[in-house]
């Protein structure tokens, strides 16, 4: 791995203090010390986003949005919430699940966020055109 690019993190004395310490014991330099720890913590938050991905996070992404392939309209027996904005869907409401081309999980979206994901996007359909 190539390590040419220079991060400055501004730290209080006494965390500098403790990772100076931690680097000592190590024996190894602040600089790797630093490195191992964002890189250790980066993988674990990849880790818990695809986790959380698979139980579908709150607020669907743009290319999550594309990827659903249709919805399935039912009416609630109890109060959850829209998987997209958050909105408190009520007891009896309509909202829908959406499917999604690649996976097994299911989101539920209401109305609102159903009908926008609708609208039919420029952009996309220009890219499908200009490559065929
Ligand atoms: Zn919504």
């Amino acid at each position: 791995m190539t390590t040419n690019k220079v991060l400055n993190a501004r730290v209080s004395d006494k965390l500098y203090e403790k990772i100076s310490d931690k680097a000592k014991k190590n024996r190894t330099t602040v600089s790797n010390l630093i490195r191992n720890l964002v890189e250790d913590a980066l993988e674990i938050h990849e880790d818990f986003h695809e986790a959380v991905d698979k139980k579908i996070r709150k607020y669907l992404s743009e290319t999550e949005k594309q990827d659903i392939l249709g919805y399935q309209e039912m009416v609630l027996v109890k109060d959850t919430e829209c998987d997209n904005c958050g909105m408190l869907l009520k007891v009896s409401e309509t909202a829908y699940f959406a499917f999604f081309e690649d996976r097994d999980v299911k989101a539920i979206l209401c109305a609102t966020c159903k009908n926008e994901s609708l609208q039919p996007e420029k952009t996309k359909a220009h890219e499908n055109t200009s490559n065929k």
